[in-house]
């Protein structure tokens, strides 16, 4: 298989996926607009022990709505946020995917948090919309 692969602004942090990513999403929760400053983010999910980064980063973590608590591993130099660890979900990572060199990669499943969504922000891609966070395989979640 192809890998993945992913670069922050300024190209000084990078990533590989060695295997395909398990879930992906556009979410409209209030904190990732923030953290982002965009309307919605979209994000590919990975298995954690698949991904592989290199340069140096640094770490800026919060509560999340949904009572857990996010790691952002973002770029010293440019800031870019390269991947996220969820503490309640110990298998995976979630990445975004504006970060994607290939951006094929990304292929959404549904809209996440809409209850937030800005109202200027029209959805019209026909994918399911839900209120609140993912409902992800079981398999995947692990506490
Ligand atoms: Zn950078
Ligand atoms: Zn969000």
């Amino acid at each position: 298989m192809k890998k993945i692969k992913g670069a922050c602004r300024c190209g000084k942090f990078t990533y590989e996926l060695n295997k395909p990513p398990v879930y992906a999403a556009y979410c409209h929760c209030t904190e990732c607009r923030l953290r982002n400053s965009s309307p919605c983010t979209s994000f590919i999910m990975g298995l954690v022990n698949c991904l592989v980064v290199a340069g140096e980063h640094d770490l800026y973590s919060e509560a999340s709505g949904s009572d857990s608590t996010l790691d952002h591993h973002r770029c010293s130099c440019c800031g870019t946020v390269l991947y996220t660890r969820v503490n309640k979900l110990e298998n995976i990572v979630a990445i975004p995917s504006a970060t994607l060199i290939d951006e094929s990669v990304f292929q959404p499943v549904e809209h996440l948090w809409v209850q937030s969504k800005l109202p200027w922000l029209e959805i019209n891609d026909g994918l399911p919309q839900r209120s609140g966070p993912p409902k992800l395989p079981a398999g995947l979640l692990s506490k």
